[in-house]
């Protein structure tokens, strides 16, 4: 069986005493223990990528309240401004979901 590393996180034997990449000893962590402990960090990891997703989603929105307070004030030559931040939410936006559906299979997969 593959377990990750209680402490550098990477796949280990659940047979090896230690961990071949960091040399830390695994303890007397059952198998279960480890699993659970790496389940833990997959669902912190989903958490925060979900708020960093609310994050970005803010972002669009302030973006298209910016956008409409230059377009429907005639005096104010609309600027590039909303565009970038649009651009630069939604690329936010689809890493933070990648990392989200990344996080999500692999809590599946313990
Ligand atoms: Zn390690």
């Amino acid at each position: 069986m593959i377990i990750n590393c209680p402490s550098c996180r990477k796949p280990m034997s659940s047979k090896a005493p230690a961990c071949p990449s960091c040399d830390t000893e695994r303890g007397d962590l059952s198998d279960e223990q480890l699993s659970e402990l790496s389940r833990r960090r997959l669902r912190d990891r989903i958490y925060r990528l979900k708020m960093a997703s609310y994050a970005a989603i803010s972002v669009l929105l302030a973006a298209a309240g910016w956008y409409f307070y230059e377009a429907s004030d005639l005096d104010l030559t609309p600027s590039t401004g909303p565009l970038v931040l649009v651009a630069l939410g939604s690329v936010a936006y689809v890493i933070v979901r990648a990392l989200l559906f990344a996080a999500k299979r692999a809590l599946k997969a313990h």
